[in-house]
């Protein structure tokens, strides 16, 4: 939905459109960002990850993922039909923090009640989607941030989407620390299960912006729909619903038939 906001862009006086919950946005005629929670200029880097696959070679991807690999269905490419694919270009945070865990506690998995105690130190570059509510499956997908380049507009193809993010770096900075503190505490509980005491610091280093190009593909198999998402820029599959065995009598036998004689 769009909010008729009058608001301008202060660069160069286009309108801006901002959708409701969007916070940094991108002024579509010159590229610059603004936070419109404080009606500032956004000060932070902010590059993009240009997509290198066009339609044909996001075909090509969904055939050989459909065509390789275990547990999918013999007829799989065959008998899937794409409805929609559509580029992407999602928001991202990556906040290059350290963290240092002082920890106490016992590890009584084994029977006794053995006290440990030291100090985790971790370095992290965590991402952060910069969208509300969305099941992106973030932490399964490496940003190919070798990529970048310094956020340009005319890195953005026609009919492919662009999303402004729903909050500013503060925020992302407070998500960044709670899940870094969380991976800390689950890299420990295999040496810990009763913790005593778990304090965490921080040490923001860095926090940079980036736009990268997600593929999404939406098939139907069997007369449901499933989806894939597959990076732009390096053609690797993020993440793809594979459909459940199809326990019909043909595709019962022509999975025998794969197993028996291997075609
Ligand atoms: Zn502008």
């Amino acid at each position: 939905m769009k909010i008729a906001s009058g608001l301008k862009c202060h660069n160069c006086g286009a309108p801006l459109s901002l959708k409701a919950g969007e916070v940094i946005i991108t002024c579509d005629y010159c590229g610059t960002d603004f936070n419109v929670a404080s009606d500032k200029k956004f000060f932070l880097e902010h590059s993009i990850i240009p997509s290198r696959l066009d339609d044909m070679a996001v075909n090509e991807v969904v055939k050989s993922w459909m065509s390789t690999g275990a547990l999918k269905p013999s007829n799989f490419y065959k008998a899937s039909r794409i409805e929609d694919q559509s580029l992407v270009f999602l928001p991202f945070y990556v906040v290059h923090l350290n963290v240092t865990t002082t920890y106490s506690g016992m590890f009584t998995r084994t029977g006794g009640r053995d006290p440990r105690n030291g100090v985790l130190h971790k370095e992290y570059y965590w991402k952060v989607l910069g969208r509300r509510g969305s099941k992106f499956p973030t932490r399964e997908y490496e940003i190919p941030l070798s990529g970048k380049e310094d956020f340009n507009l005319s890195r953005i193809p026609p009919n492919s989407k662009y999303l402004n993010a729903e909050f500013d770096e503060k925020d992302a900075e407070d998500i960044a620390r709670g899940e870094a503190a969380d991976n800390q505490k689950f890299m420990l509980s295999s040496q810990i299960n009763e913790f005593d005491s778990i304090v965490n610091s921080f040490e923001v280093e860095d926090i940079e912006f980036v736009h990268a190009p997600i593929w999404k593909v939406d098939y139907n198999y069997n007369n449901a729909m499933y989806q894939m998402l597959i990076c732009g820029s390096t053609g690797e599959v993020i993440r793809g619903d594979i459909p459940p065995p199809d326990h019909s009598v043909g595709g019962f036998f022509s999975d025998l038939r794969k197993a028996l004689i291997g075609r």
